[in-house]
């Protein structure tokens, strides 16, 4: 396993100073999502303001992949609308399936084109994912 490329600076930083970690007493729903392959857990409180999404907190779990990814998407996600969240979720989730041939759109992604090395790992790309998929469920719930 190539080491360096899947441990990047930016996954360590995100794993031990974890942003928007702790669940808030806020929430339109939570969500509980595992990965039992590699025994990732996270719960997620999702609150939204109309189109917008106006607060993510979480708390969990897991490997540092896991818990760093968790931490970027709520970076990302909070204050951008509905249709911009998704737009971002499938720039990842495209990225996490690109077998290693992508490197992320920077634009879309910030900090989790850090993630792009993950995707020549299949095992790891749920654990990169799991964070995403709890945003996409809560999310999808609330708007629907
Ligand atoms: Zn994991």
């Amino acid at each position: 396993m190539e080491l360096d490329s899947l441990y990047q600076e930016v996954i360590l930083d995100h794993y031990k100073s974890p942003h928007h970690k702790g669940l808030s007493d806020q929430k339109d729903i939570q969500v509980h999502h595992k990965n039992p392959s590699c025994g990732d857990e996270v719960t997620l409180n999702l609150v939204m303001d109309g189109q917008v999404v106006k607060d993510v907190s979480w708390d969990g779990v897991g490997c540092s992949i896991s818990m760093a990814s968790v931490s970027v998407m709520s970076e990302l996600i909070i204050g951008k609308s509905y249709v911009q969240a998704l737009a971002i979720f499938d720039a990842f989730f495209e990225l996490m399936q690109s077998k290693g041939q992508s490197s992320g759109d920077e634009n879309l992604l910030e900090d989790g084109v850090a993630f792009a090395g993950v995707s020549k790992f299949p095992a790891r790309i749920k654990c990169a994912l799991l964070g995403w998929m709890a945003f996409k469920d809560a999310s999808t719930q609330v708007m629907e």
